[in-house]
This record gives structure tokens, sequence and C-alpha cells, in this order.
């Protein structure tokens, strides 16, 4: 591919000048915006501003993609960034540590309860902008950081920051620790954080609440209930809702739809084991959902089978989102290829020389669509973010389906979330901004990284030594 230069880039796009990527593969995620097998898609500033199959000949647009700086993307696909909308950023220091690990009780005592307390507000930083980096080098645009590590607010504004310094489109979900000591500061914190970070960024940061369904790993104290929503409401915050799975949540969420507290600002995540009841309250309620496909079946939690199924039922189409990089892949790929091939298996499966019904199979632009716009409906940012449509924020990628394991191009959706992975990645773009140019990050020296990341890890394992 013939590329401009990344400064000759950044300038067009810090003066407004339109900016035309043309001849590849476009794939929008918008029902409304048809794919193309090959287009153009011209940006201006931050924003998407057209797409069509030949701009440079449309009326509206000719003037526009004629002055613009040209971006060749022959032999490339043209998607909306990857949307994460569950992670737990600061842990990441500590990736594929438990790889094995034999259950969620053994992860909430070997990372919430063994090495959680040790943190400093520095390893916050170093974990959440490690995460952040790495998302973005997948294709990731949007991470949704769970951060339930918020001993105080040095650690809070520590996260938030490493959001703030890795350019990804990010959205704190702040929470108080599980266990140990801690400043006591949350929720109380919140207003604080509000103020020096919602809209930080140009806009790129934005904050909500997070809590657990009921108080069965941590207390009441984070379990959501009237207290949590009238903080949410008083803020004007989403909340994000981790830990949903079995009896207990599917009888929480029929109380909160008692109390008049499930309703379209929460985000239920996980959701696996949840009752019939539970998942009509949910669709009536309008709520949000994010799996973590591989968090559900790896991990083992609750039934261990993604709730997919169960979602499209009640009417919701689900995002995804990658939890723990602790025991867990870092990318989205393995989240679409993970949730593609189990739903897939399960609905062949229970078809398989019996009489019963069984659901469709779901399809790759389903779990695309899940990728993407689902995960931004989720994140409060159905509006901003994950789909290549006119009047959006520039969130996209250029994916190379000229190397060895794309070549040669056959189906655009079928290449992303089958074939792809990170190294095909050429190009990433957050509100237009390039934080991947050239296959690199921008920006980013990896050998200072690495030692500041190593070095954060083995302090915090000698700190946990010394306890
Ligand atoms: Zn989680």
């Amino acid at each position: 591919m013939n590329t401009p230069s990344l400064t000759d880039f950044t300038r067009a796009r810090s003066s407004e000048r339109p900016i035309l990527l043309t001849g590849g593969a476009v794939i929008t995620v918008d029902r409304d915006v048809p794919d193309l097998p090959t287009g153009d898609v011209l940006l201006t500033g931050s924003r998407i501003t057209a797409v069509g199959p030949d701009l440079r000949s449309d009326p509206v647009h000719a003037a526009a993609a004629a002055s613009a700086l040209v971006l060749d993307t022959r032999g490339a696909i043209v998607s909306p960034g990857f949307v994460d909308s569950h992670r737990h950023a600061w842990e990441t220091q500590l990736r594929r540590s438990i790889p094995d690990v034999t259950d969620l009780g053994e992860y909430v005592m070997s990372t919430l309860s063994g090495i959680a307390p040790v943190y400093t507000p520095q390893d916050m930083h170093t974990g959440t902008r490690l995460a952040a980096l790495t998302a973005l080098d997948s294709g990731i645009t949007t991470m949704l950081d769970f951060s339930h590590n918020s001993r105080s607010s040095a650690h809070s504004d520590a996260a938030l920051q490493a959001l703030v310094d890795s350019g990804i489109r990010g959205v704190h979900a702040s929470m108080a620790p599980h266990f140990g000591t801690w400043d006591q500061q949350w929720p109380a914190d919140m207003g604080r954080l509000m103020d020096s970070f919602h809209g930080a960024n140009d806009g790129l940061v934005s904050l909500r609440l997070a809590a657990l369904s009921t108080d069965e790993i941590a207390g009441p104290g984070v379990a959501y209930g009237p207290r949590l929503a009238a903080i949410a409401r008083d803020l004007g915050v989403w909340t994000s809702i981790d830990a949903v799975f079995g009896q207990p949540s599917s009888q929480a969420i029929l109380r909160w739809a008692e109390q008049g507290i499930l309703d379209p600002t929460l985000t239920l995540i996980h959701c696996t084991g949840l009752s019939p009841l539970a998942w009509a309250a949910m669709g009536d309620a309008g709520v949000t959902v994010s799996l973590a496909p591989t968090s559900d079946a790896q991990i083992g939690l609750e039934t261990a089978v993604p709730a997919v199924d169960e979602a499209l039922l009640a009417g919701i189409r689900p995002g995804l989102s990658i939890d723990v990089e602790v025991a867990l892949a870092s990318d989205m790929f393995t989240q679409m290829r993970a949730l593609h091939a189990i739903q897939r298996m399960r609905a062949t499966n229970a078809a398989y020389g019996t009489e019963e019904t069984a659901p469709n199979r779901i399809s790759t632009r389903d779990v695309l669509d899940f990728a993407t716009l689902q995960g931004a409906r989720a994140n409060a940012l159905g509006d901003v973010t994950g789909s290549l449509t006119p009047g959006k924020d520039a969130d996209l990628l250029i994916v190379r389906a000229d190397d060895i394991n794309n070549m040669p191009l056959n189906d655009a959706v079928g290449t992303l979330v089958l074939g792809s992975d990170a190294r095909n990645i050429e190009t990433v773009l957050v509100a237009g901004h390039a934080r991947k140019w050239d296959g690199q990050l921008v920006g980013v020296d990896i050998d200072t990284l690495r030692d500041e990341v190593t070095g954060s890890r083995d302090a915090i394992i000698s700190r946990v030594a010394g306890r």
C-alpha cells in the first residue's frame, strides 16, 4: 500500500484537510450504510464525513475528495475499530500468570485478594496503560476499564491518566477494591473524578460507576442496589455490573425491576445461568449486556456457556469483552472466534438427532456486530463509535488482506473475523488520530515500556512475598 507519511497525515487531520481512504473493501457494520467490495471513506478532522463507492465522482463529496490527502487502501479491509465492553486493565502486568485457573474462586483469591492490595498508583498506571496500548495494537479503539482496585484517589487518578496517556477511547468504570485496607473514598470520590477526567483528552475519556450484582464476593458495599443507583443517577453516569450469573443474580435482577432501578443505563456482564424470568425483565428494561465468551467458557463461570442465545431471545444484541488478561487473551479476534464456534457448536448439537427446537446459528457478521456496534452501545457510545457511519468519530482500522494469512481476499467479514490478527492491522485511528501507523504503535518506545512493565511486575511479586 502507498501511504503518506505520519507527519503528513497528522498535519492533514489537525488542519481539517479531508483524508480519503480509497480502494479497500469497506465493512461499515451499519445496516443503513452498505458494505463495499471496493470503496472510499472520507474523513475530516475527528469525523467520518462520507462512505461510498467512488467519492471523487460523487456530486456532494467530489470537491472534498479531490482536495483530500489520499490513503491507498487497496488490498486492505477498512472497518470500525473493536469495542471492548469490560476489562480489568490494572492486572495486566500479571497477564497469563494463571493460564489454567480452576475457577472464579481461584482467580478471586490469587489476584483480587492476594495481589491487588499491594498495588501502588504507579502500578495502576503501568497495568492500565499496557492494557490500553495492547488493545490499540490489536484494533480495539474503545476499552471499558472496569477498574476495581481503587484503593485511594491516587489509584483512580493513575488509572484514568493511563487512559489519557494511551490515546484510546477509554471508559473508566470505578469500583472499590474487593479486599484489604483502602481509603474508603469510593463512591464519594466519583464526583471529583468526574470533574477531573470526564471528557478528558478531547472527549475520549468518560466515566461510569461499577458494581457487582450481589454481595457474595465482596460484601454489600459494592453490590448494586438503590443506594448505588441513586449515586449513578445523581452523577448522570451509566453503571456496569460484573459477576452477573446464577440464581442469586437472577433474583437480584427481578428485585431491581421491582425497585425501578433496572433500566437502559445498566450494562450486565457475563449473564451466564440466569433464569428465563430474569432475561425477560432485562429485555423489557432495555439493559445492555456484555458477554465475556472466553472468561465464561475457560474459567468456567456458572454454566460456562456464553449466554448469546438467551440474550438474542430477549431482544438484546450483546457486546463482547476481554475480562482478565491473567488467564485470557488480550484481543477481540479471540472473543469473536470463541463465541462463533461455541454458539454454532451448541446450536448444531441441539439439533443433532433430535426433534427439539434449536437456535439458529449465528454468523461472522453477528459476532462482528457484537464486537463493534453493540459494544459501543453498551459503553454508552453508540452515537459516537462502533460503525463507519457518516457523522460518527473516525475510530477505524485498515487491515491488510494481502498478507500471507489473508490472501486472497474472498469475503471481507469472514477474513476480518476468522482470518485476521493484530499483525495484519496496518493502521488504527481513534477520532482520526493515528494510534497505530504502518504496523507500529505511534509514540510508544517498546523497550522503555517493557522495562517499566517488568519492573512493576517484579516489585509487585516481591511485595506480595514480603507480606
Ligand atoms: Zn469482570
